[in-house]
């Protein structure tokens, strides 16, 4: 079955919207959610009209070591709609793509300053920008696709990633996104940085700045998307992670911040019995408060217990669940397999009803 908006539950969507604008409760959350609905209509402007959207998750990181600009050029190449860059900030207070606040994972830190560990830990946060360029990248998985100390893979700046792929964008004539992470904005504010300044000042400078530029920002700390929005004025699309199954309580109260969700994928498909899937009601409650949900992380190697094919899991999760948006670390198998569905039918998300023209209808 293939989802297809029924006027009702846009005229839900719309109400929601405007309604949302009218029920917060404190003044800065007013100013914030004052702005949504034409913030939102700026978001559809940018999305395709298909969902959806796939997020290459840490760059294209079930093939090349994760986050590094090889991982990144080669999403690009696979055609993925956005491309992630998890960011922290190093001692010098230099905005470095890292999954990890921590060195530990896929470098060689324990071998060229074994007297820098706190606790058997590396902190990015503990070395300046010119000691991390020496590190070498491996992958996080450690299959020996990619021997260790080999120098060929490097930790790159926020910079240099989205060097790196507006340069993409323009030699092919395509408009990849960013989705950018703050890592542990409280953690790094301990140590006198603050991260979030730091990715916006960075994000302004290459463009980056209004709802309807091609970027998502996310963060799991709430404190911060709430900081973000209001104290920082920020009005690019913002995504709220969430590391357990939410309310719908709490859903409306991320929706007076943020545009949308990143939820775990048994989030939305809790589980499967008799090749029928369990589908929360995370989806229905988000659009209802009209927020985007994006899932993490779909792996063709690593699927949840309860799929019996990466298809399955996708018809799924976008067919029954109605996600927005998929992270994967295989771009190209998400893209495939949106290219057949959509032979079969349109997939169509609730944004693109703003976008087209129908609202006020
Ligand atoms: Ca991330």
């Amino acid at each position: 079955m293939i989802w297809k908006p029924s006027s009702l539950a846009y005229t839900m969507f719309v109400f929601v919207v405007v309604s949302s604008t009218c029920v917060a409760q404190s003044r800065v959350v007013e100013n914030a959610t004052m702005d949504r609905s034409s913030r939102l209509v700026a978001i559809s402007q940018t999305l395709s009209d298909v969902v959806p959207i796939v997020i290459a998750h840490r760059g294209a990181s079930g093939y090349l070591p994760e986050h590094t600009t090889e991982a990144a050029a080669f999403a690009h190449a696979l055609g993925a709609d956005y491309i992630e860059q998890d960011v922290v900030l190093t001692k010098d207070g230099v905005a470095v793509v890292m999954h990890d606040v921590t060195l530990n994972s896929i470098t060689n830190v324990a071998d060229l300053y074994p007297q820098r560990a706190v606790d058997g830990k590396y902190f990015v946060f503990d070395f300046t920008l010119e000691e991390i360029r020496q590190l070498s990248v491996t992958e996080r998985d450690k299959k020996g696709r990619f021997p260790q100390n080999t120098g060929r893979f490097r930790i790159a700046t926020l910079e240099e990633h989205i060097q790196l792929i507006q340069g993409l964008n323009e030699s092919r004539k395509r408009n990849a996104g960013l989705y950018v992470e703050v890592k542990k904005p409280a953690m790094h504010r301990e140590r006198g940085l603050d991260s979030s300044v730091e990715i916006l000042r960075i994000l302004r400078k290459y463009g980056y700045e209004n709802a309807e530029d091609r970027v998502f920002l996310q963060c799991f700390e709430e404190p911060e998307v709430l900081r973000i929005r209001t104290e920082l004025g920020c009005r690019l699309p913002l995504i709220q992670l969430l590391s357990s199954t939410p309310t719908k309580q709490h859903i409306a109260e991320i929706a007076k911040v943020a545009d949308g969700i990143g939820v775990r994928i048994e989030a939305v498909v809790a589980g499967a019995g008799e090749d029928e899937p369990n589908i929360t009601e995370v989806v229905e409650a988000a659009h209802q408060n009209a927020l985007m949900v994006h899932v993490w992380t779909f792996r063709t190697d690593s699927l949840p217990q309860y799929s019996q094919s990466a298809d399955q899991l996708l018809d799924w999760l976008v067919k029954r669940g109605r996600v927005d948006g998929i992270f994967t670390d295989q771009p190209d198998a998400v893209l495939n397999w949106r290219q057949i569905a959509n032979r079969m039918g349109r997939l169509k998300g609730p944004f693109h009803l703003l976008r087209n023209g129908e609202s006020g209808k």
